[in-house]
Parts: C-alpha cells; sequence; structure tokens
C-alpha cells in the first residue's frame, strides 16, 4: 500500500476508534449490561433498573471502601442528578440546571456549563432548584433547563450545540427531569402543576432540536375540538372549565423507561392543577391522564395503553415515580413487567405489553383506599378519602410514600428496594377558589388555617420533634412478585437518598442524616458507612475505569422536603459536592459546614392576633421556600437571621422585589403594607423563640429535649394512632 494511502487508514481508524466508539448509539444504550464500566443513561439502562453488573466491590470487601475523591459544586441548594458516566467521563447537573463534566479518574472538573437561568424564575418552582441529569446520544449531552430550555451540549468542550425552548414562558413551567435518549431524539417533560399549567411531554431531534412529537397528558380548551384520539378519550373524563383555566396539571416531571423490542416509551404523569377534584372538575370524572402510567410509540408519540393509578386524583398522588422494567415468573408464566411504587403508597406490578394491572399492594400506611380492586383494576376509597365537607389528616401526605428518589431492581434477589416514606396531611376543599396565575400556588386547599395564630408558640424544638414521629423515612426490600415486604430499615429522617444495587448482592443508599450505607441486599444488614458532611437525596451509581470499580454520589441537601422541613441531622448541610468511593480509598472528606450564629432579634412587633395573621401568610407565601415554622435549614435565607438592614428593607424586599435578581421576587401582587406587616411580626416573633431556645442553659436544655420527646411520642399516639 502506498504510505500516504497507509498514514490516512492508521489516522482514520485511530479517528474512528478514538472519536467515533465514544458515540453514544442505540446499539449501545440496548446493550448498556454488556458495557459494565459505563453508566450511559439515567437509570444505568433502558430499563431503568439500577442494577450495576460490576463485581469487584462485594459483601466480604465492602468494609474497606474509602473515599477516592471529591468534588465541590460550591452551591448550597439540592443536588439530585443520576451522573453519566461515558468514556472516563463523567456528566452530571447541579442546581440551576448546571451542568459538570469530571475526569471520573481524580475528579479534576474538565468543563462546566451554566445556562444562566433568570433566578426570578425560581419562584415557578415548587420543589427547589434542583435537577437529576442529562442525557447522552452521539457525541453530545443534553440538559432540560428550570426555565424550560433543551440544550445540546458538545461533550468534549461543554459548548452548546443548539437550544430549544420547550415551554409556553407566559406560565409557570419548570424542568427538572433528566431527558431520555431513544432512536436520535431526545424527550422531556416538565412541572408546574402546583400553579397551574397543561402537561405533556415532546420528542426532539438529538441533531438539530426540532420538535418531534408532542404528547398531551390532559385536554385542552374544551371549546375547541380534541387534538388527538387520546386526547378524544381523555375529555370525556373532565367536567367544566376551571381545569382549561388553570392549566389542569398531569406534567410529565420525571421517570421514563423504554422497550426497545415493543418500541414503547413509559413515562408516568403527575397531579392535577388544581389538586382539589371538587374544584378542578366539578361534577366528577377520572381526570385521564392525571397520576396515570402512559405508554406510547417512542417513534411517533402514538398512545399505546395507559394505566391510572389514582383516578379523579385530590391528594397529589402523581404517578411520576420512578418506572423499572423487569421480566418476572408470576404464577409460573414468564410476564414482561413495569413495575412502580407511586406517591399514592401501592406497589404496581403491570403487564408493559398491555398495561393491564396484575397485582397491587400497599407497601407503607395509606388511609384514602382500602385495596386496589383486580377486576377493575380501580381503588377502593375509604371514608378517609373526601374533604369536601371536612378537613381531614389522610397519608400518604403529598410528599408521598415515595417520592422521586429512585428505587433498584436486584435480579437475583428479585427484591426491589423503595426509598420510602410514611406521613400524613390535612387535605380540604377550598371555598371561593380563585385562580391566581403567575409564581403562585394553586391547590384549592383551604389557605387560612386556623391553627396559624396557637401554631407560632411553639418551641420550634418540640415543632421538629413531633414531625419526626409523624414523618418517617425507611428503605424497603419488597418482592413484588409475592408483593410482601422482605427487610425494612428505618431512618432517623423522612427524606433520604435514591438506591443502587448491585450484582454482588449490596444496596447503596444515602441518608438525609448526612451518611453513605452499603447494605446486604438479602437482609439490610449494615455492611458499611460513612458520614458525607450534608444529607443526601440523589441515588449513588456505580462505574468502572482501569480495572477499578467506584461508588459515586451526588451530597447536596434540599429537594422539596430539604426545604420545608430543617430536620436537626442536616441542619448545617454544607456545600454540594460530587463524593466518589473505591476499595481502599484514603482521600479525605474536606469539611464544608456552616456555622451560623443567631443575631439578637430586634424589639417584638404587633400583637398575637397580627402575628398570628401573618404566620398564615407566611405560611401561604414563604413557607414553601424559607422553611415551615421559618427553619430552612440555611437553604433559603432562614429569615429568623435577618440583619438590622434587611430587617429595615423589608418592605422594599417583600413589597419593592429589590432582590429579585437572586430568587426572591415581589409579593405585591398578593400582599398588601397591612400584610408585609404581619409577616414581618411573625418573623420576629420565631426568632425570639430561637432566640430563647439558642441561649437557654445547657441542663434546662436537657430536660426540654426529653420532655419534647415524651410529648410528641404521646402526640402522635393519641392524635394519630390509626
Ligand atoms: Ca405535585
Amino acid at each position: 500500500m502506498h504510505a500516504t494511502l497507509r498514514r490516512f487508514v492508521a489516522a482514520s481508524l485511530l479517528c474512528f476508534s478514538v472519536c467515533c466508539s465514544a458515540e453514544v448509539t442505540r446499539q449501545r444504550l440496548t446493550a448498556a449490561d454488556t458495557e459494565p464500566d459505563q453508566w450511559l443513561s439515567h437509570g444505568r439502562n433502558y430499563a431503568e433498573d439500577r442494577e450495576s453488573p460490576l463485581q469487584q466491590i462485594d459483601r466480604g470487601n465492602v468494609a474497606t471502601l474509602g473515599l477516592a475523591w471529591s468534588f465541590d459544586t460550591s452551591t448550597h441548594r439540592g443536588l439530585e442528578a443520576s451522573p453519566l458516566v461515558i468514556d472516563g467521563v463523567i456528566y452530571t447537573t447541579g442546581s440551576w440546571s448546571r451542568v459538570y463534566a469530571i475526569s471520573a479518574a481524580n475528579g479534576e472538573q474538565i468543563w462546566s456549563y451554566d445556562p444562566e437561568v433568570p433566578r426570578s424564575w425560581g419562584v415557578n418552582a415548587c420543589c427547589d432548584v434542583v435537577n437529576r441529569g442529562v442525557a447522552a446520544w452521539g457525541d453530545k449531552v443534553y440538559v432540560g433547563t428550570l426555565d424550560g430550555r433543551l440544550v445540546a451540549l458538545d461533550r468534549t468542550t461543554g459548548a452548546p450545540v443548539w437550544q430549544t425552548l420547550t415551554i409556553d414562558q407566559t406560565r409557570p413551567y419548570t424542568i427538572t427531569g433528566a431527558p431520555r435518549a431513544i432512536n436520535g431524539k431526545i424527550m422531556i417533560g416538565n412541572g408546574g402543576a402546583e400553579y397551574g399549567v397543561r402537561g405533556y411531554i415532546s420528542a426532539y431531534d438529538a441533531d438539530t432540536g426540532a420538535q418531534v412529537w408532542r404528547f398531551y397528558t390532559v385536554p385542552g380548551s374544551p371549546a375547541l375540538p380534541p387534538e388527538s384520539a387520546a386526547m378524544k378519550m381523555a375529555a370525556k373524563t373532565w367536567r367544566g372549565d376551571v381545569f382549561y383555566q388553570v392549566g389542569g396539571g398531569g406534567t410529565v416531571w420525571d421517570s421514563m423507561a423504554y422497550d426497545p423490542v415493543l418500541n414503547l416509551l413509559y413515562f408516568g404523569v403527575g397531579n392535577g392543577s388544581p389538586w382539589n377534584r371538587h374544584i378542578r372538575s366539578p361534577g366528577g370524572g377520572d381526570n385521564l391522564f392525571l397520576s396515570s402510567i402512559v405508554a406510547v410509540n417512542a417513534d411517533t408519540g402514538e398512545y399505546a395503553w395507559h394505566y391510572q393509578t389514582t383516578p379523579a386524583d385530590t391528594w397529589d398522588y402523581t404517578a411520576t415515580q420512578h418506572i423499572i422494567l423487569a421480566d418476572l415468573t408470576i404464577d409460573g408464566e414468564q410476564r414482561k413487567v413495569l413495575m412502580q411504587a407511586p406517591k399514592n403508597g401501592f406497589f404496581y406490578v403491570l403487564d408493559r405489553e398491555t398495561g393491564k394491572l396484575i397485582s397491587a399492594e400497599k407497601y407503607t400506611k395509606a388511609s384514602w383506599a382500602s385495596h386496589v380492586d383486580l377486576a377493575t383494576g380501580r381503588p377502593v376509597e375509604t371514608s378517609n378519602a373526601d374533604h369536601i365537607t371536612k378537613t381531614q389528616m389522610t397519608g400518604p401526605a403529598p410528599s408521598g410514600g415515595h417520592n422521586w428518589q429512585p428505587m433498584a431492581f436486584n435480579q437475583s434477589q428479585a427484591l426491589v428496594y423503595i426509598p420510602a416514606m410514611e406521613s400524613i396531611a390535612p387535605y380540604s376543599t377550598g371555598k371561593d377558589f380563585q385562580y391566581s396565575p403567575g409564581g403562585h400556588w394553586n391547590l384549592g386547599q383551604n389557605d387560612n388555617n386556623e391553627n396559624s395564630a396557637t401554631m407560632t408558640s411553639i418551641p420550634p424544638a418540640l415543632m421538629r420533634a413531633v414531625m419526626q414521629r409523624i414523618m418517617k423515612g425507611r428503605l424497603i426490600a419488597w418482592d413484588p412478585v409475592a408483593q410482601t415486604e422482605r427487610w425494612r430499615v428505618e431512618h432517623p429522617t423522612m427524606w433520604n437518598g435514591g438506591v443502587l444495587t448491585t450484582k454482588t448482592g449490596l444496596v447503596f443508599q444515602g441518608t438525609g442524616d448526612g451518611r453513605l450505607v452499603a447494605y446486604d441486599a438479602a437482609n439490610g444488614e449494615v455492611l458499611w458507612q460513612t458520614e458525607t458532611g450534608t444529607g443526601i437525596i440523589a441515588p449513588p451509581i456505580s462505574f468502572a475505569l482501569e480495572g477499578t470499580q467506584y461508588i459515586s454520589v451526588m451530597a447536596g441537601w434540599g429537594g422539596v422536603v430539604g426545604l420545608m422541613l430543617n430536620l436537626p441531622q442536616s441542619a448545617s448541610a454544607g456545600t454540594g459536592r460530587l463524593l466518589t468511593y473505591r476499595l481502599g480509598g484514603t482521600a479525605t472528606l474536606p469539611t464544608n459546614t456552616i456555622s451560623r450564629t443567631l443575631p439578637e432579634p430586634p424589639d417584638q412587633l404587633g400583637s398575637d392576633a397580627t402575628i398570628g395573621h401573618g404566620a398564615n401568610l407566611y405560611n401561604v407565601h414563604c413557607m414553601r421556600c424559607h422553611g415551615a415554622g421559618l427553619q430552612s435549614g440555611g437553604l433559603v435565607a432562614d429569615l429568623r437571621y435577618m440583619s438590622p438592614e434587611s430587617h429595615k428593607q423589608f418592605k422594599n424586599i417583600v413589597l419593592g422585589g429589590v432582590l429579585s435578581s437572586v430568587g426572591m421576587v415581589s409579593f405585591a401582587d398578593q400582599i398588601d403594607a397591612n400584610d408585609a406587616d404581619a409577616i414581618h411580626s411573625y418573623i420576629i416573633s420565631a426568632a425570639h423563640l430561637q432566640w430563647q431556645e439558642d441561649n437557654a442553659a445547657p441542663w434546662w436544655k436537657a430536660i426540654k429535649s426529653e420532655f419534647y420527646d415524651a410529648f410528641a411520642y404521646l402526640v402522635v399516639f393519641f392524635g394519630f394512632s390509626s
């Protein structure tokens, strides 16, 4: 062969092996289990089972795991991403939809990309400014941004290649979920159903960003003909037109899975806008496709089947929770199944070819329904379910028996590991519902809580003691064939991390109290654990590089419960980090805890009635970011710690919007100057309560702590034992 030609062929082959072998293709994604070193897509494979086939770390040696390296994002909001690992590079995301490419070998940043989401968009995010990761296809990675864009980035440089606006930015849509890449298309949905939007999922061309198809999950204007056969079917299950004004909801904000043989894309659909069914659809109806699992043709978006977990949902029981595909032997027959543990408390096993229900049993306490009727496939509601005439405590709470934190399915154990919760909450039907557009919640529940005034005098430590007894978190090993629990581990907090399992019989989970733990997949025995310095909510992943297996997890406290409840163990949450472990790792974890001292609060302002009114307004407008009882844990400004200058500027901030560039937008369209004063009074009163607690003598603190614990026990025993 001619020398020049030979060099050309050699160079081409080199280019092929270096550049082109790294392309993420349909072939690689459908055969992800043959590349155990990588983590190519959100749930590791299209079945999203989150079971690593790697063999190096096992039950015998896991106790010698140690930190290999850590990467600091220098951010203080929740981290929920599942990192991807492709040919030695980790691609992950952090708060405000930032993307990071990090060397898997040593944790050094290769590039980062900041989509510069306007901070004022944060008010549209129900559940923190989080992001659950990127998708990879070809030579690009794809991120959905909080303000509704889908952005394609060059995987080598992080440079944007294209971006597409996926939403109508006049409505409060957000994207927090990870896109999925299937057959040259990028699928993404969105969130916003607490505020009021119409849900859908779309597919975009991976090369150009052009929209290929869109599937709406709830009907559009009742005055117009339905857009598709699926919408024609759905429209028959809705009444009135309030839902269209508010949006109807049904957002596809997280889960997807894909069966390449059936070419079906499965996705989970969320709650309605507004929550309350009597307001949303007066006169009844199932309100398709709320709280449903829907299967569509991945190439065309054409409807294949649906299963509605919670017809006429009124409790925020989304079916957007993690979906796992598996082949199970049930009654002696091999079945292609789909499994989900949605918020409503039941574990579902469906036939994924037809959508037919195989079985459903409770995996946690659920008072709204007694059971699921296998003949009709419908839940049987109890007398505790409805609240049109009275407010009732019903479980699970809106945070769900299980939220977005991914489960994992271990094939040899035949067990699903669920990051589960047990909780209850008050539900009601709001009087004189008025739709409030923009960044405001529209639940259709009673906003006015007559108990607000009494609640303001409860010591913060007592509130935490009671909440910890009502809201519980645990890891459950669930047998999906027998539909029974095999083992459980109780956690100190309700809000914990997603799950990873390995073929070697391990289960990894981070906890809200700041640990990463390895369990024996067979019985839940703790085989290893380490302190992580901040509460973990993200799921761990595993990958290998040059023969060494690693476990990696995003450690950053936050998310919907992280913002609302300041749980004592994670109160001093530090900056968010990517932590990576290997056998014999010896790196030390840099400390990064925030220490805060409460400044002496200004003099009390206003009467008890004013403080109560302020508390009520705070709970409606401020609590979901600044925390219940003003205990935000420092993720978003803890208002009890306001500086004297902020106290002076209070009305300029709340009504004038002077801090909107950092996310604190004006609420002048919702409250007036008197209301702002009342909220200010409540904040000062809460600061005084905390000041007294912080400055009490140690012996008095100890006695009180015992008393609070006993009191909390009695409250729960007599108040909520059912
Ligand atoms: Ca919701």
